[in-house]
């Protein structure tokens, strides 16, 4: 009988010996709606249960063009120079609302996708972000299982992905060009309230000027903008790189590790995940309940009721009720 390549007592211990095709296949379960995959997933997540090993879950956001995959692709080699291995994974927005992909599009990363002790996963096409965000969530864990030492978890800066890999990341580094005056109005207060680093790429040749000046305004944003009492002196942070040129690549690191290690050694780090977990308990929840209206019966009672409502039988909230006492029992 052939071996089931999808077998979680097969899966599990070549994941934890840090076996690349094992973890992808692993990602393609949590991934899978079908419902053999979904309790193959189940297992297996159970099966590594606590595997004790914590990765540096750094989430990245840009718009399309500020340079991530470059960044990503530098940054990455750079960690894996220093003998880290490195997981990337990627929630794209565009592919929960058209079915297209910003992210995944093009020949991304091409000499990270080569290295060994790297590992890249374009972002999965689901048709809704809280799915997307599960999966995700699940890919990082497998990744941490399979003894990476970074993940890092890419977004595209439109709409509210970011909040989702916020919560799904240790820190949370928001990249941008450099640019006009009037740029700081592009980023919304609340993305930059989630930064802990703003990196300020593409700081070389003719640009470097206006990199310098952006960073600085930037800065002085967030300065004005809050400081969480948790944090050393200093962050949130700008700084300045060039993902093509390779510099402030290692500053920016350290800058990271510095972060990194405060909180852990301050007990913010395990706090924030337990957080997380809380977070990501009630979306669950949340989701839960929007499935529930998804069912052909529940479509079919809320067509039956809207209509009572136009006709003018059933006021909203008596419909609303009715509708809500079939759904929960
Ligand atoms: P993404 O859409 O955010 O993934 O951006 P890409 O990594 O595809 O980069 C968009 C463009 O910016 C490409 O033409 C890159 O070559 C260029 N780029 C990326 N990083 C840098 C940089 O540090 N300096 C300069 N001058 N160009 C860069």
């Amino acid at each position: 009988m052939p071996q089931d390549r999808l077998d979680p007592t097969i899966l599990a211990p070549a994941l934890l010996a840090g076996d690349r095709r094992a973890l992808a296949r692993a990602i393609t379960l949590v991934e899978s709606s079908r419902p053999d995959h979904q309790q193959k997933a189940t297992d297996l997540l159970s099966l590594l249960g606590k595997s004790g090993r914590q990765a540096l879950r750094i989430g990245l956001s840009g718009t399309p063009g500020v340079g991530k995959s470059t960044f990503i692709e530098a940054f990455g080699l750079m960690l894996i120079a220093q003998g880290k291995r490195v997981a990337v994974l990627a929630v794209d927005p565009s592919s929960a609302r058209s079915g297209g992909s910003i992210l995944g599009d093009k020949t991304r990363m091409e000499l990270l996708s080569r290295a060994p002790n790297a590992f890249i996963r374009p972002s999965p096409s689901q048709t809704e972000l809280g799915g997307v965000a599960k999966r995700t969530r699940e890919a990082v864990m497998l990744c941490e299982a399979a003894g990476f030492d970074a993940v890092l978890i890419e977004t595209v800066g439109v709409g509210q992905s970011e909040t989702l890999v916020a919560q799904l990341s240790d820190l949370f580094i928001l990249l941008l060009a450099p640019a006009g005056g009037d740029e700081l109005q592009g980023v919304k207060r609340g993305i930059m309230e989630m930064a802990d680093i703003i990196l300020v790429n593409k700081a070389d040749g003719a640009l470097r000027p206006a990199a310098m000046r952006t960073c600085a305004d930037y800065t002085g944003a967030l300065h004005l903008l809050r400081r969480r009492p948790q944090d050393p002196e200093g962050f949130p942070k700008a700084l300045l790189v060039s993902a093509t040129e390779g510099s402030g690549l290692s500053e920016a690191w350290a800058e990271m590790q510095t972060l990194w290690e405060w909180r852990r050694e301050q007990g913010h780090f395990a706090r924030h995940r337990g957080e997380q977990t809380r977070f990501w308990f009630q979306e669950e929840v949340r989701q839960g309940l929007l499935a529930c209206l998804k069912t052909p019966a529940a479509r079919n009672l809320m067509e039956t009721m809207g209509q009572e409502i136009t006709a003018g039988r059933l006021s909203a909230h008596q419909a609303a009720r009715q509708v809500l006492q079939k759904l929960l029992p």
